[in-house]
């Protein structure tokens, strides 16, 4: 059996209860070592055989599976934040799913989830956006034609950029282009959750300077929006006026 496991964003204590229950467990654990904090392997228990997908193929880490799988040994396959976002495990289980191997997948908390506990703030203000954009700034990986930077830009509402922070001159034109203001505020999160996390509060316009004056080229994420302002209104669940299924408000 395989289990795809979410590490969290960052810090070791952020792995689910499940999570870390299966790494204790595992007789195998692959880990993805360019983003993964080495500190959840203290979870192994003695003798698991440990492998860094880092230095991998895909073809590699199906044939660790593989042995394993043969040897009767339990595999845990530790992916960053959560494995549904830029994860490549889709291939990984259509591979198995022709050896006929089970598999399950324990979530994890994504990076874009501790970047907003870094930046203390709620990515669905009222009234600013109620909607988030996950994307990335077209690279060596391209990105399908309806879903460029500038088109996505152009709905003026919270936006998450994974793995785009070396390419910002590029993003910062789509993202004017597509229509946010130069003073929209943004901020760049480096190594969210991880003992040596750090923000920079910016704007669109100065987001690509920002992330050069500070030196930030990987393991950040670009968010950008009025959620990162001080002009919302306040939610109704919570508003004294205001009568839902759950309580009476004094509009009933
Ligand atoms: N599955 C992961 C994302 C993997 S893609 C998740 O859910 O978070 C790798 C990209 O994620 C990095 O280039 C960076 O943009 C972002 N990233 C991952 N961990 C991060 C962290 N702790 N802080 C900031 N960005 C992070």
């Amino acid at each position: 059996m395989v289990h795809f496991v979410g590490a969290g964003s960052g810090a070791a204590d952020l792995i689910t209860v499940r999570g870390a229950r299966l790494l204790g467990e595992a007789d195998v654990i692959i880990y993805a070592g360019s983003l993964v904090n080495p500190d959840l392997l203290e979870y192994a228990k003695e003798g698991c055989e440990i492998h860094n997908s880092a230095h991998m193929t895909l073809e590699e880490v199906i044939d660790v599976m593989k042995a394993a799988e043969a040897a009767g040994k339990m595999v845990v396959r530790l992916h960053t934040g959560d494995p549904s976002l830029y994860g490549a495990h889709r291939e990984q289980m259509d591979l198995l799913d022709e050896a006929h191997i089970a598999y399950d997948v324990v979530p994890g908390v994504s990076s874009f989830c501790g970047a907003a506990a870094a930046l203390k703030a709620e990515y669905t203000l009222p009234n600013v956006s109620q909607s988030v954009i996950i994307t990335r700034m077209e690279g060596r990986t391209p990105v399908p034609e309806g879903e460029k930077l500038r088109l996505m830009a152009s709905h003026g509402c919270t936006m998450v950029l994974f793995l785009s922070t070396s390419l910002l001159d590029g993003a910062v034109e789509e993202l004017l282009a597509g229509g946010y203001d130069a003073d929209t505020p943004a901020a760049i999160v480096y190594k969210a959750t991880w003992p040596d996390e750090q923000v920079w509060r910016c704007t669109v316009g100065t987001l690509a300077e920002t992330a050069r004056a500070a030196g930030v080229k990987n393991t950040a994420l670009i968010t950008i929006g009025g959620f990162l302002g001080d002009a919302y209104e306040r939610s109704r669940l919570y508003d004294p006026t205001f009568t839902h299924m759950f309580r009476e408000g004094s509009d009933a």
